[in-house]
């Protein structure tokens, strides 16, 4: 069954703030309205108990009880998509204003991290408006807007801890983290691969379990949804990795999104330079402090998520799409992985003695 994460509420700790807002440098994001964000894909909820009713007393029958999620949907229609969907606008947008749609819809693909030097503005890849095409510079004025909650305050998915743990027995103060950061980051923008810039092998040994079961778990997410969909073509990629497994035919029900991202977007754009900018974020993010992992443990499970995102693209490159259109789904797939119920537990199976990355953190800092 496939269950993306619930975010959490979080305690704020007087030595991380949200403001100023940062943007990472080269982070490019614009709304064409590809539609894919209003679909399965991302479960079109949970929501809470006052977005439910507020919503419900705009449009009665907009929101359903979803089984899997355990919660408040908005209702999809036959084909996955929010029902409000129309011409690939939001019609709850267009009829009643941005500001009453539920806070997933209104946030969406950015995210907050509070840390001792200013909110970063976070964006998700799984969206082809994110990965594809022309984009201008992340508008932190836009991003601003998409945070607030609904009592107009800015709303954190994460916080940055004082101390950074680069493995399991070293830790140091963010402001040491910040300067190996910003050389990884660095090293991203100017076209390193990849690989050498994360200094980890990917599928590192596990301390629990082997990786075909982690695989088959991520192949018994398939309910019917976009998301199953997507989570057992990832379950293929690793399965392929650790086995050679050969996977069968699978639909591509969010082809519709990235096809019209691909005709918008006339010069194609580069794999690599897609591969790197949302390894570029997901570093940025600090997505991993939600699974309480070391630095170490991070690079090794971002190195795992790029193999199987590269197996996926070459998969989807021989079923005849543009390079670019590839990378993109195949970065969807590999970041949705990262937020269902099963990949914390994978990475809590990566054995971390010795450590399954490079020395990069025992260098002086
Ligand atoms: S409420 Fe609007 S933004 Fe949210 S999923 Fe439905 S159409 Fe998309």
């Amino acid at each position: 069954m496939y269950t993306p994460c619930v975010a959490k509420k979080r305690k704020t700790s007087p030595t991380s703030k949200a403001r100023p807002l940062i943007a990472r440098p080269g982070a490019r994001f614009t709304c064409f309205s590809d539609g894919l964000c209003c679909s399965d894909i991302h479960a079109l909820g949970p929501m809470t108990r006052s977005e439910v009713k507020h919503v419900r007393s705009l449009i009665p029958d907009a929101v359903s009880y979803n089984d899997e999620v355990e919660g408040h949907c908005m209702r999809p229609d036959e084909y996955g998509r929010c029902a409000q969907l129309q011409d690939g606008l939001c019609g709850i947008h267009a009829r009643f204003g941005p500001e009453h749609k539920p806070g997933g819809c209104r946030r969406f693909p950015y995210g907050l991290v509070r840390t001792p030097e200013g909110g970063r503005v976070t964006t998700e890849h799984r969206c082809p408006c994110r990965t594809m095409g022309e984009r201008p510079e992340l508008d932190l004025a836009d991003a601003e807007r998409s945070l607030y909650d609904g009592a107009g305050r800015l709303e954190s998915d994460q916080e940055v801890p004082v101390r950074i743990a680069l493995t399991v027995e070293r830790r140091v103060a963010f402001a040491s983290y910040r300067k190996l950061e910003e050389e990884l980051l660095a090293r991203l923008a100017a076209g390193e691969k990849a690989e050498s810039v994360l200094g980890a092998e990917p599928m590192p040994d596990l301390h629990e379990g082997a990786w075909v079961l982690h695989a088959a778990e991520f192949l018994d997410m398939r309910d019917g949804t976009a998301g199953g969909v997507a989570m057992a073509f990832f379950g293929d990629a690793v399965l392929a990795l650790a086995d050679g497994h050969r996977p069968p035919k699978r639909p591509r029900p969010w082809a519709d999104a990235f096809d019209t991202a691909c005709a918008r977007s006339k010069k194609p754009g580069s794999p690599e330079a897609m591969f790197n900018d949302w390894l570029a974020d997901e570093i940025w993010m600090f997505r991993w402090l939600e699974w309480g992992c070391p630095f170490d443990v991070a690079r090794a499970e971002l190195a795992t998520r790029l193999a199987a995102a590269r197996w996926l693209m070459r998969r989807f490159e021989k079923s005849g799409l543009r390079a670019d259109q590839a990378a993109a789904e195949a970065i969807m797939i590999a970041e949705l992985a990262a937020c269902t119920n099963q990949w914390p537990e994978t990475v809590d199976a990566i054995a971390n003695d010795p450590s399954p990355a490079s020395d990069l953190e025992r260098r002086p800092v």
